[in-house]
């Protein structure tokens, strides 16, 4: 298995801000992931999977990381009735693979530069759909250390939450093929297009910084409310594409998007009294 050492966890996520981490453990297999039971059930231990949601102190993170990118790509249809992906795997190449087989359901995957292991923890959504939909099992890391196969009726989700009570981490998941939702060709193409024109995908950033705080009342149409000039702090700024997207301009540290993260809840609650609650995980 492959370990790395004091290395900048810049690298390690899409927003590129964060010190140091000690130690960085790459499974590749259910053995190895099992071989790191004790280390994965310390408490301050933490799964990594693109990094497209995470930002590190610029500290540094204290404890260690595992890193599910290289665990073995296992993709596959099993039987007629499910898809099965390793943790590991991209969420868009499971897009991808899903759409050539003709599988609806999962095109909104495409765009979310995540694993799909972090989709699952994150219940990554888009254009009306979620990670947890279409889940019929998921593999877990217990809190002892175990790596047991569960029915999707034992997980606690809802908006870009999963209650991760008696969970270390995922490793993998049967996702159920709907045979009910008719197939429409175009559909990934159609929303790539969307997202191209509406986010900022080519900067360095983490997605949207906040959840929208009710299905009618969207967390970037609060900022924009704001008005002003381009919001900045330091080398972090608000993209004028789609202002839930904080970007790093190349100079950000971990300490200027926290300052605007807070400035910007601290506006939007006295404009509206609504308090922003962070999607993005900042370790
Ligand atoms: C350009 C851009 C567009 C985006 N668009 C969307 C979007 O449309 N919808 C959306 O919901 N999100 C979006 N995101 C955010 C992000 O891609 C998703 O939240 C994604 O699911 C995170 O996956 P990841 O593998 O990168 O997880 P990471 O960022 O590595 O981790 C996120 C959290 O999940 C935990 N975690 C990761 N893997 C596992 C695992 N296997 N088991 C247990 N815990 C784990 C981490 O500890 C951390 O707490 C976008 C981000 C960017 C940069």
């Amino acid at each position: 298995m492959k370990i790395i050492k004091n290395i900048s966890l810049k690298k390690y996520t899409t927003i590129k801000i964060g010190g140091k981490a000690k130690i960085i453990y790459f499974p590749e297999t259910h053995n190895e992931i099992k071989d790191l039971g004790p280390i994965i059930q310390k408490k301050d231990t933490l799964i990594l999977g693109n990094g497209s949601n995470i930002a590190f102190k610029d500290k540094g993170y204290d404890g260690d990381l595992v890193c599910f990118k290289k665990l073995r790509k296992s993709l596959s249809l099993i039987g007629t009735g499910n898809i099965y992906a390793s943790a590991g795997v991209s969420c868009a190449r499971f897009a991808k693979f899903a759409y050539r087989n003709e599988i609806p359901g999962f095109e909104f995957l495409n765009g979310i530069p995540g694993t799909i292991g972090g989709a699952l923890r994150m219940n990554a959504g888009a254009f009306g759909h979620e990670a947890w939909d279409n889940v019929a099992y998921v593999t877990i890391v217990n809190k002892k250390g175990e790596l047991v196969k569960l029915h999707r009726s034992k997980f606690d989700f809802s908006y870009r939450k999963v209650s991760m009570k008696k969970i270390l981490a995922f490793i993998d998941v049967y996702f159920k093929i709907n045979k009910k939702t008719k197939f429409k060709p175009g559909l990934l193409e159609k929303y790539n297009k969307d997202r191209k024109n509406s986010q900022p995908i080519n900067q360095w950033s983490s997605g949207c910084i906040f959840k929208n705080p009710k299905k009618n009342i969207s967390a970037s149409a609060l900022i924009d409310d704001l008005g002003g000039e381009k919001r900045k702090y330091g080398g972090i700024y608000i993209s004028n594409k789609h202002c839930n997207y904080f970007i790093n301009d190349g100079s950000g540290s971990c300490s200027d998007l926290e300052k605007l993260i807070n400035i910007i809840k601290k506006e939007i609650y006295k404009k509206h009294k609504i308090n922003l609650e962070k999607e993005i995980c900042i370790y």
